[in-house]
């Protein structure tokens, strides 16, 4: 029965569902205006690696940044194109124009992923759930996937996991060294986390404080591995928080 309000259905890995995005859906594109957009730090170094920017010119061209509400972290949203529209500036009439590398949300859509983890770093759990917009056409497609298919069809492994990282990160952040941090501290952390190639540089000039958070890192994998440079930038700010929280820095 159609219905105009938006439902959340939770699913298992095995619940199937229909779901399909792609051209020839009448609403097809119409996700990607009215934006409002987190990415996450992988979200960025994958379309800034596609874009074949550097971390800091894309951020500068297609991004806004803003103090996180709840954790007074950095986060950054894209800069939706002009216009009334609000446009991603990625879609094009064919599709979106970064699509091997979109940013997580848009590969989750319409399923929305919920991850806990038990306090002091245990294992962390996921729960999902179909979300049924009664504006999007992509549930009435023949296609059905299970939820498991649907992350492996949309090559979500990768974002998940540095996800969870930055997730941890946070929820660390939260417990350890609630409230606004020092500007150092917040200027740091979003080099490290958003603009990784300005990192690299400040782990090379060995400029990296506080330094008594990390031992020296492994420099020759991070220089050429932008993903061990991301996981290592979190990595980093697990063990920065600790030692913020005991005075160490
Ligand atoms: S990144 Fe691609 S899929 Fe995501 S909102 Fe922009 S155009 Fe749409
Ligand atoms: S509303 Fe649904 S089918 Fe339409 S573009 Fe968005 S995700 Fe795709």
């Amino acid at each position: 029965m159609a219905t105009d309000t938006c439902e959340m259905i939770p699913l298992s890995l095995e619940d199937p569902f229909t779901f399909a995005c792609k051209p020839g859906v009448p609403c097809f594109n119409e996700c990607c205006r009215d934006l409002n957009q987190f990415l996450t730090p992988y979200d960025v170094l994958r379309i800034k690696r596609r874009l074949g920017l550097t971390s800091g010119e894309f951020l500068k061209r297609f991004t806004a940044q803003h103090t996180g509400p709840g954790s007074g972290l950095p986060v950054v949203t894209l800069k939706p194109s002009g216009g009334s529209q609000l446009r991603c500036p990625f879609v094009t009439p064919q599709g979106c124009s970064v699509y091997p590398d979109r940013p997580a949300a848009c590969r989750t859509y319409p399923l929305i992923r919920m991850v806990s983890r038990v306090r002091g770093g245990g294992p962390t759990t996921e729960r999902f759930f179909l979300m049924k917009e009664p504006h999007c056409q992509g549930h009435l497609q023949a296609r059905g996937q299970t939820v498991r298919e649907w992350l492996r069809d949309q090559d979500l492994a990768a974002y998940n996991r540095m996800n969870d990282l930055l997730m941890a990160v946070i929820s660390l952040k939260n417990r350890l060294a609630p409230g606004p941090l020092p500007v150092t501290m917040q200027r740091l952390f979003y080099q490290a986390c958003y603009d990784l190639d300005a990192f690299r540089l400040t782990i090379r000039e060995k400029r990296l404080t506080p330094s008594a958070a990390v031992d020296t890192p492994p420099l020759e994998g991070l220089e050429t591995d932008e993903d061990a440079l991301l996981a290592f930038a979190l990595d980093y700010w697990k063990k920065a928080f600790a030692g913020h929280a005991a005075g160490r820095s």
